[in-house]
Parts: C-alpha cells; structure tokens; sequence
C-alpha cells in the first residue's frame, strides 16, 4: 500500500474528545475524567489536544489511528500512576519508542505513553560480561555511542 492511500485525518475526527466511534470502551464523559486524572497526577506531559493527537496517530508504517490521548512520562511514579489511571477506565495503553516500527504497532486507539522524551539513558552498562540496563526510551544510537565511549576508554587505559 502506498502512503498516498492513507485516509485524511479530518478536523472533526481530531475535535472529538475520544475514539468511541473506533471502540465503545469508554465514553467521552470517562475521558475527560481520565484525562483530569492524569493532569493531576503526572508530572511530565499529558496531551490531549487536537494537534498531538494527530501527530501520534501515524508511525513509521501506513498506518493510522487517533489516540485517546498521550502521557510523556517524566518518571517513573508518572508511568505507575498513568497505568493505574487507565486501568480504573479501562483504557488501553500503547508504548511508544522513536515510533519507527513498520506494521502500526504503536498507533492506536488507547492512551500512547511516549518515552522518547525524557525516559531514556543508559543506566548501567557491563562490557565484560556484554550486556546493559538501560531506560525504555533509549534508542540503539544513544547505547552503541555509550559503549563506544566505554569501550575506547578501556583501550586508551590500557595503552
Ligand atoms: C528505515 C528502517 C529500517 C529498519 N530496519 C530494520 C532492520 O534492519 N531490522 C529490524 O529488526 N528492524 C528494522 N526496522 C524496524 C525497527 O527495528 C523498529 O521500528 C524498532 O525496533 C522500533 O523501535 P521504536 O523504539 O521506534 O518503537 P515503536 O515503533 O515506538 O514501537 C514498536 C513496538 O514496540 C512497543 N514499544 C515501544 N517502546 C516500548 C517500551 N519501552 N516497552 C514496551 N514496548 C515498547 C510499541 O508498543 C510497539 O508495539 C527498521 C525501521 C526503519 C524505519
């Protein structure tokens, strides 16, 4: 399928607060709470609004479905609390890296918790045994530069 086939996400479709014309999970009511909730509880971004939710509907891939709405998690008690809030509604959540994946696996009709933004480093990071700990948002460049780094390190130690 080429990109050009996509459907046009119209304005109307990104005013209405929720996607019950996707999922009759919840309605617009319960997401105005959620989304409330979340206002309150999470320290990083909560968005909901019509401009995000068209930027996350899409990924890498042809694909597209509006979000409920997207939490950027700053920590990890935000992450606990929005997981927590979403299960109360019973709304489904969907994580979210660099969005690169190429079958629509992380667009859709749930709440999208991006880590990209401030959830990502590396934590820990053991070249002799070869293995890391990293955060969730972490994409492959920013660790292969860190073992870089630790790796030509070692060298020029031992030179
Ligand atoms: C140009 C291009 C070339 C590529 N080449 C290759 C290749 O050679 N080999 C290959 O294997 N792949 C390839 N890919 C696919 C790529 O590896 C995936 O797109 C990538 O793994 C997705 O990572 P992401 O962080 O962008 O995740 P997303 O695209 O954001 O999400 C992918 C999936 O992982 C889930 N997810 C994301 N973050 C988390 C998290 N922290 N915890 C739990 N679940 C999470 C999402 O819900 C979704 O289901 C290519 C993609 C592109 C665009």
């Amino acid at each position: 399928m080429s990109a050009s086939k996509n459907t046009v996400i119209t304005i109307d479709e990104l005013k209405q607060p929720t996607t019950m014309r996707q999922r009759d999970r919840v309605n617009n009511a319960e997401v105005g709470k959620l989304e409330a909730e979340l206002q309150g509880a999470v320290e990083g971004e909560v968005r909901f609004d019509a401009g995000s939710k068209a930027m996350y509907a899409v990924d890498a891939s042809n694909y597209r479905q509006v979000p409920i709405g997207v939490v950027i998690p700053r920590t990890k008690d935000d992450v606990v609390r929005t997981v927590a809030a979403c299960r109360r509604y019973g709304v489904p959540i969907l994580s979210r890296g660099g969005g690169t994946s190429l079958a629509g696996q992380c667009c859709n009709a749930a709440i999208v918790i991006d880590w990209s933004k401030y959830m990502h480093g590396v934590l820990e990071l053991n070249l002799a045994e070869r293995w890391a700990r990293v955060l969730p948002g972490t994409v492959c460049d920013e660790l292969r530069d860190r073992a870089m780094k630790d790796s030509n390190s070692l060298l020029n130690w031992g030179a």
